[in-house]
């Protein structure tokens, strides 16, 4: 049987550890770390999101202010409230709530953000030190996963990781990290030829594609470590609806671990969005 990694647990171990920096924050300078949530719009999925956030990071003593904006809101209010954000010595992170509504560039308004305020990791500036190895703010749900493969792996050396997706928030980050622990690393996407034959050769993988049983039990060689990032809303026959991954699990009990949907990746990135706004809050200390 293949051992299924906890995210929950290991997301509460690690807002535990979050909460206790923060009481130090507080003992130290009087005043708790604030992350400022910026929503524009009206999409469900995106309110629900923010919602979470917004919870967890009160758990945790984190002071969190919510920005709403209308659906139809200019693009230069967005801005102008992202400059007073980056203005404000009392707001340590800032998070853009993605999707933004049509019509606004995404990219202009990430640029925006001041990258010591950019705990979701996103500015290019962050991207350059990941990319680099030289510090900057890393993005949840890379950096979470890195968590859960540090759980099971000690020495990365000598491994072969094969990522499948290459997106900017999870596929291209999370194979810089994994190159940053010497893992022989092979970035793969919807035009791979032989992924399953690609796949096969992983010690370790990492399916990030949206796509529901796209990781079968033949991908995968004994021995393997398959981390799950995928979440598909499927409907069964009856009409009902259900939230999978991107690998087929139940084929998957001759791996060596797994990651659970729900209940793997997902936790975990919103506890490392949690970790990187006390890290924000603590730098901006020594500035
Ligand atoms: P994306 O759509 O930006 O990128 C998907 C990538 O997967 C692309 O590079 C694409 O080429 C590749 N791909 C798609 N179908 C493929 C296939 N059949 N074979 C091989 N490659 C394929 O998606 P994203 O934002 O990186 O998210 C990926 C998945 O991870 C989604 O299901 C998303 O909901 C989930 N996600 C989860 C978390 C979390 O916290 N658990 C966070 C972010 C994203």
């Amino acid at each position: 049987m293949a051992q299924v990694i906890d995210g929950r647990a290991m997301a509460r171990a690690l807002s535990d550890e979050t909460a206790a920096r923060v009481a130090a924050l507080v003992d130290r300078t009087g005043q708790p770390p604030a992350l400022a949530v910026v929503l524009v719009g009206d999409d469900p999925a995106s309110h629900v999101y923010v919602r979470r956030k917004i919870s967890e990071s009160r758990r945790v003593g984190i002071t969190s202010i919510e920005h709403r904006l209308p659906v139809d809101c200019p693009q230069t209010e967005l801005l102008a409230l992202i400059d007073a954000l980056n203005a404000d010595a009392g707001v340590h992170g800032i998070l853009i709530q993605l999707p933004l509504p049509a019509g606004i560039d995404a990219a202009l308004v990430l640029d925006r953000i001041d990258p010591a305020k950019d705990v979701d990791g996103f500015h290019p500036v962050n991207v350059g030190r990941l990319s680099t190895g030289t510090g900057g703010l890393v993005p949840c749900t890379p950096l979470g996963i890195m968590k859960l493969l540090d759980s099971v792996i000690e020495d990365y050396r000598g491994l072969n990781a094969v990522v499948i997706g290459k997106s900017n928030i999870v596929g291209k980050p999370v194979a810089m990290l994994l190159l940053e622990r010497e893992a022989t690393v092979t970035v793969t996407h919807i035009e791979t030829l032989n992924l399953p034959d690609i796949a096969r050769k992983a010690d370790i993988i990492v399916a990030a594609a949206g796509a529901p049983n796209l990781v079968r039990g033949y991908w995968v060689r004994p021995g393997a470590i398959v981390i799950d990032v995928g979440i598909n809303r499927i409907t069964r026959d009856d009409g009902s609806t259900q939230i999978v991954g991107d690998c087929a699990t139940h084929e998957l009990d001759h791996a060596k671990a797994v990651t659970p949907v729900p209940g793997g990746v997902g936790p975990m990135t919103i506890a490392c969005l949690l970790s990187n706004t006390v890290l924000a809050a603590e730098k901006s200390e020594d500035a």
